[in-house]
């Protein structure tokens, strides 16, 4: 019988058939199971937590937002092709806003009955026939584990819950108070202080910028200059205007985003900030309107990498100090799977084909492990339909499938931006929205064809 529990090394394992079983119920899990059921699969969705939304839920024991977080990617680029943001929202809306999509979402196509909540997977293991044995257990403790077979499995589990924290020489001696962005929810904690900020990506600027707001005093620490590109350019949200000009060869884009900055922002190194020593798109983009003017204000001070930190104070590279008593490491997170064998995934970063395919396991999947230059969503919902197709063709059309699977390893190497973007665990699956949707696009159609 299909259904019924059976024996896998002396342990009931429940075999769940053709089913597949999706990691993570945030933005890329719910659009996995939303189109894997589309495409006729059962699917059980499992999440650690207790609601939907993952990253944008702030209640979330992991969540990386803070009260003031907005979408720096604007609506129409960020939004799931199939589900509209509403229009009245506005270009940039709050994290309460995305989280009240993804529960309108959820409910409009029937998505909870398929999720287990307060489930955490534990691990999951290939087994005969390209199949998956899948451990969960309550992830807040009581009940017991239980053990799944599944015909495949979709792994949405995020990139922004595993603080990635820096070695700074001497941090162990510093008396200051020193937190990850990730414990940053409320700018009630910088009131009054002087605030050291590390890091200078999206999180590090905001934090600046209620620091200046707040904070007895700034400094923020960054290894590189950036570009700092507003919300808004010629009255449009920034990144709708990049996606205007994409027609555009990339050096002429990179020349006219510098002279628009150059006009609009000014010399940056006027301002105290660094040069960039990249051209703009060579870097996941920051974009931050207040980061300039507050240190126009005086209110930030920028500063280079740390060189070390004392008892009172903090060192850095181009020899000034500062006497913080709240230092933010404001130093990002890194993609983890705890639940897989390093194995499976191969390198560290993971390489796989699109972002997505494992090479050696035609029946892992990873949703949203990219990180483009716009909304992240659209991304993710084509990823999606293509894993969900990939899944039907191998039960259909299994030559034909074989015939695609080819080449996977190969293309596990490939990049997905057409500007020289460095090749770090923090860049490795930094993608041009344009180009990776185009190359989903065509797998899209090798798939169908
Ligand atoms: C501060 C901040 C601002 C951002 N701004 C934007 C923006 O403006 N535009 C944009 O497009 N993107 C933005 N992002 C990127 C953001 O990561 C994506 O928008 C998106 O939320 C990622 O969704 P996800 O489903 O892949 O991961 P997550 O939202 O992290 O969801 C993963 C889920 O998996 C669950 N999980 C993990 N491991 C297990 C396990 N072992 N068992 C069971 N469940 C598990 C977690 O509980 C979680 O619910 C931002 C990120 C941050 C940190």
């Amino acid at each position: 019988m299909a259904n019924a529990p059976r024996r896998w090394h002396s342990v009931p394992v429940d075999d769940r058939g053709n089913a597949v079983c999706v990691i993570g119920a945030g933005s890329s899990g719910l659009a996995a199971v939303k189109n894997l059921l589309e495409h006729g699969f059962a699917v059980d969705c499992y999440d650690r937590e207790t609601g939907i939304g993952g990253a944008w839920n702030i209640r979330h024991d992991r969540s990386p937002v803070y009260s003031s977080t907005h979408l720096i990617s604007s609506k129409p680029m960020t939004q799931f092709p199939d589900f509209p943001l509403p229009d009245h929202w506005p270009d940039y809306p709050h994290h309460s806003q995305l989280l009240a999509y993804f529960e309108r979402y959820a409910d409009h196509f029937g998505l909870r009955e398929h999720i287990w909540f307060g489930t955490e997977v534990v691990s999951a293991d290939p087994i005969e026939n390209d199949r998956w044995r899948v451990r969960v257990r309550p992830s807040h403790g009581g009940g017991a584990e239980r053990e799944l077979s599944y015909a495949a499995v979709v792994v949405a589990n995020g990139h922004n819950s595993h603080p990635r924290t820096p070695a700074l020489p001497g941090i162990e001696d510093f008396r200051g108070k020193v937190i990850h962005s990730s414990s940053y929810k409320d700018a009630a904690v910088l009131r009054g202080k002087k605030v050291l900020v590390i890091g200078g990506g999206n999180t590090g600027c905001d934090i600046a910028v209620e620091a200046a707001q707040q904070a007895a005093g700034c400094w923020h620490s960054t290894r590189r200059g950036y570009w700092y590109a507003p919300k808004y350019v010629f009255g449009r949200p920034a990144d709708q205007v990049n996606d205007a000009t994409q027609w555009l060869p990339l050096r002429l884009r990179q020349w006219a985003f510098h002279r628009v900055l150059r006009l609009t922002v000014g010399d940056l190194t006027r301002f105290g900030l660094r040069k960039p020593d990249h051209k703009v798109y060579e870097t996941h983009p920051i974009v931050n309107s207040q980061l300039v003017y507050y240190v126009g204000h005086g209110a930030i001070t920028p500063v280079t990498d740390v060189k070390r930190f004392n008892a009172r104070t903090v060192e850095f590279e181009d020899g000034t100090e500062a006497e913080p008593d709240l230092v933010v490491l404001a130093t990002g997170y890194a993609p983890r799977f705890e639940f897989l064998d390093p194995g499976i995934l191969g390198a560290n970063p993971p390489r796989l084909w699109l972002h997505m395919f494992a090479p050696r396991h035609p029946t892992l999947a990873v949703a949203g492990l990219v990180q483009p230059d716009s909304g992240q969503f659209p991304l993710v919902h084509w990823q999606t339909q293509a894993i969900a197709r990939w899944l039907t063709l191998r039960t259909t059309n299994p030559e034909r499938a074989a015939q695609i699977w080819a080449g996977a390893a190969d293309r596990a190497e490939w990049r997905w931006t057409k500007a020289k973007v460095s090749a770090t665990e923090r860049h490795w699956f930094e993608v041009s929205h344009v180009t990776y949707l185009k190359a989903v696009e065509s797998l899209l159609k090798e798939l169908t064809a």
